[in-house]
Formats: C-alpha cells, sequence, structure tokens
C-alpha cells in the first residue's frame, strides 16, 4: 500500500480560458468539493478553479484529518453529521479509496464543571442526529487501557463522552477525489495560477485578475483559508476573520492497533493512529495572529508533555515530523458561508482548525447556493450578516484546539 500515491486518479488539467460563470479562488477541499456537486448535482461545469500552489496545499494537505459531529450547539450538530454522513458515502460515489475508517473518538474531561458540559452534550448530540454518550472514568479505562486516568496525577480523567461515527480520512485522497470528478465533468482546475485582484462594476463582480491574465465571470467565490482577508480586501470588504497557525506532528509508527481517535478538550490535545501506525497529534492553535508556516519548538515541548502525561507509552515513540497550516478563525468559532454585501462575491471561510470534515457538506451546499441563488436552510445560520444582526453561533469549546 501506498497512501501517497494513488495510480487510478485521473486528473486532466484544464487552460485558462477568458471567461467562466464561475471562479473559486483557492484548489483545498472546499473549493474542489463546490466545484464536483456544481457539476454533478447542477450541471454547471462552465467553471474554474484557481489554486496559486498545486491542489491540497493549503490547509487540506496539513491537517489531521479527524471527522466528528460531535459539535455544542444544533445547527452546528446537523452540520457536520450530513458531511459526516456524505463522507461514509464518498468512497462509493466517486469510486475512489480515501481511506475512511470509522474508529470512534472519546472526548475526555477533568473537570467537574467540564463532565457537566459534556453529559448535556451528549444528550443534545443525540437530539440532533449524533451518536455520542456519555462515559464514566471507568468505562473510559477500559475503552482505552493506555490512557493513565491520573493524569500524571494533574490532569485526573472525571469522565467525558464517546462519539461512536468519529473517523478519519486521508486528506490528500480527499481533494484528488473531489477534483478528479470535478474534472472529469469539464470543470478547469488551474494549478498555480493566483488571484491578484477582483474586477468590480460598481458593486458588482465582473472578473478575476490572476498573474497569468484576466478571467471574466460573474461569480466568485473565495475558498482561501487563512489567506481569506487577502482576498476580501480586494473587493474592499472587512471581515470578522483572525488568521492563526496551527501545527501537528506525527511519530514513528507503534507497533499495536490505538482505536479511538482521543482527545482533551480541556488540554486541548487530541491524537490518532494513522493507517501505517504512526501517532498523529495536535493541539491548540498559536496564540499570535500570523502567516508563519513555521513550526516552533514551544509546540513540540507542550504538545509531547500533554501526550505523554496522558497516555505514558507515547514517550516510547520518537517525533518525526512537524509541520504548520494557517487557520482562518471567526469570533464564534464557527464558519462562514453565503453571500456578501458585494453582488456575484460568496465567501466560504472560518473554517479555522475544524474544516476538513466539513468538505462535503460545504461543498455540497455552496454548490447549491450558487446554483439556485437561494440559501439551503442547513447552512443558513452560518451567513456573514449574522455578526451585525447578533446572532452568533459560539461553539469555541467543541474545536478542541483553543
Ligand atoms: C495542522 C492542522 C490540523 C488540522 N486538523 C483538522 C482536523 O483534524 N479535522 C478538521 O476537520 N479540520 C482540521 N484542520 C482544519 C482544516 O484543515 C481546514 O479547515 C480545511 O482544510 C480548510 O479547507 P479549505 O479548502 O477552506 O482551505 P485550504 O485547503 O487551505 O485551501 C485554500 C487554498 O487557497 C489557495 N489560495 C490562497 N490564496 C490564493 C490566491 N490568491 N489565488 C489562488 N489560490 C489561493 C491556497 O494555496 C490553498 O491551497 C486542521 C488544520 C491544520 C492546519
Amino acid at each position: 500500500m501506498n497512501e501517497f500515491i494513488e495510480a487510478k486518479v485521473r486528473l486532466r488539467w484544464g487552460e485558462q480560458k477568458p471567461s467562466y460563470d464561475v471562479v473559486i479562488i483557492g484548489g483545498g477541499g472546499h473549493g474542489l468539493a463546490t466545484a464536483y456537486y456544481l457539476a454533478t448535482r447542477h450541471g454547471i461545469t462552465n467553471v474554474a478553479v484557481l489554486e496559486r500552489g498545486y491542489i491540497g496545499s493549503g490547509n487540506s494537505g496539513r491537517n489531521t484529518t479527524v471527522i466528528r459531529a460531535n459539535y455544542g450547539i444544533p445547527a452546528s450538530v446537523r452540520f457536520y453529521q450530513h458531511s459526516l454522513d456524505l463522507y461514509r458515502q464518498l468512497e462509493t460515489e466517486t469510486d475512489r479509496w480515501i481511506m475512511h475508517a470509522e474508529k470512534g473518538i472519546l472526548w475526555m474531561h477533568h473537570t467537574e464543571m467540564g463532565i457537566r458540559t459534556e453529559r448535556a452534550r451528549a444528550h443534545m448530540n443525540q437530539a440532533f442526529g449524533a451518536d455520542t454518550h456519555f462515559l464514566t472514568r471507568k468505562e473510559i479505562g477500559k475503552l482505552v487501557p493506555e490512557i493513565d486516568l491520573d493524569g500524571g496525577g494533574r490532569y485526573p480523567v472525571l469522565g467525558g463522552s464517546y462519539h461512536t461515527q468519529g473517523a478519519t480520512a486521508r486528506h490528500d485522497r480527499v481533494v484528488w477525489s473531489y477534483a478528479e470528478g470535478a474534472m472529469a465533468r469539464g470543470v478547469d482546475v488551474l494549478q498555480r495560477t493566483t488571484a491578484t485582484g477582483i474586477r468590480l462594476d460598481g458593486d458588482r463582480v465582473t472578473g478575476v485578475e490572476t498573474d497569468r491574465g484576466f478571467i471574466a465571470c460573474g461569480t466568485v467565490m473565495s475558498a482561501t483559508a487563512g489567506q481569506t482577508t487577502t482576498i476580501t480586501d480586494m473587493v474592499g470588504l472587512r471581515m470578522p476573520i483572525r488568521t492563526h497557525p496551527l501545527q501537528a506532528l506525527v511519530t514513528n509508527h507503534y507497533r499495536q492497533t490505538f482505536h479511538p481517535i482521543v482527545a482533551s478538550a480541556e488540554l486541548a490535545f487530541y491524537v490518532s493512529q494513522t493507517a501505517r501506525g504512526e501517532m498523529l497529534m495536535g493541539a491548540e492553535w498559536d496564540r499570535q495572529p500570523s502567516y508563519s508556516y513555521r513550526s516552533s519548538l514551544e509546540f513540540l515541548r507542550s504538545c509531547t508533555a500533554k501526550a505523554i502525561t496522558i497516555l505514558p507509552f507515547l514517550a516510547d515513540l520518537k517525533v518525526l515530523r512537524q509541520w504548520t497550516g494557517v487557520c482562518d478563525l471567526t469570533p464564534d468559532s464557527s464558519p462562514v458561508m453565503g453571500f456578501t454585501p458585494v453582488d456575484g462575491f460568496l465567501v466560504s471561510t472560518g473554517w479555522g482548525t475544524w474544516g476538513f470534515k466539513a468538505i462535503p457538506a460545504g461543498g455540497e451546499q455552496m454548490a447549491e447556493l450558487i446554483a439556485t441563488g437561494r440559501t439551503p436552510e442547513l447552512i443558513a445560520p452560518y451567513s456573514l450578516d449574522r455578526f451585525a444582526r447578533d446572532r452568533i453561533l459560539a461553539d469555541a469549546g467543541s474545536a478542541g484546539t483553543q
């Protein structure tokens, strides 16, 4: 098996045309999934996806691939559960292996207040369609015997929840599957093409300037994650987005199977095992906003210290690699999807540290919005104007990275 190479995938690269119906800026999961669903669900194929690097070179190819729907507010449980269901069907739908593996996710707590919140989350998740159950400390010990329930004497595990449908999938393969499906139907995916400006006629979009020339179009969608504000600046739109780096690391392989995914929201730390047996870990985002892709010793130190405290066996492994992505964070830790005050300009952003799991639903719903001009019910709460209307969707506790 080599999960890095997919011999079956046929990527048919397009040539830039002078005009398209829709131009999507950003060849990550969200941009490509939107193009895929525009083509497959709505027959809209006169579409270009502009990618300044190579597809998946942004956060979609840098994340720790956790897929789950155990969110803390009803709107998000519904949305992420739909995405989780689409992920479950994606291999059949695209006839491509995305290495989707359902392993469950354990969400631990170390304080009385934390376990009270977790009990409520489990009930609310079940009411809105996500399979999450509260677990006692004893039950956690049975589920994952490797956990030090005393948390090194400092962070005792008091309880938590188990979300049975928590899963992982190979990130590159998700990107390739959507790209291939869109390209096969006529979408042009243009790598090494940077959007440098957006042309307006009054308040209406008329096209995109690129480093390879102008493209005329009536609809532009930005799906550029941590670069969102550099795009929205082009149309004079101020966004409630801050860009923060997020880091991850992977160890050499652990010779035993380690399931499920284990997370502590209070410590802001999580770990899962890759298909090759490596232990993949993430923690909180860097406090200092920046566009830096630099990995830090500080992250290495704090992430491994937390990991070893909860799972002492990890001390025997070696860190092989460490890397960074830059994330688009909103004040309420929920995404922004939909129209903007600029006619013909849409955004799919605010995916922060949690948007890989949202790729299928985000793409599907944005495609419907572009095709019909009507906001689908599932994403109506995530509109940009919610901040002005005081309808924020505060759910920072579900990110697991702050
Ligand atoms: C270390 C890390 C771990 C994570 N772990 C998880 C996880 O376990 N689960 C989860 O659900 N989420 C996770 N995430 C978050 C997730 O990766 C992102 O939310 C998601 O990938 C965003 O997808 P996207 O398509 O919006 O952005 P991206 O994949 O970043 O794609 C945006 C693309 O836009 C391109 N671009 C930018 N500017 C321009 C321009 N001017 N012209 C043309 N192209 C441009 C970029 O090159 C980039 O490829 C993690 C993120 C990181 C960094």
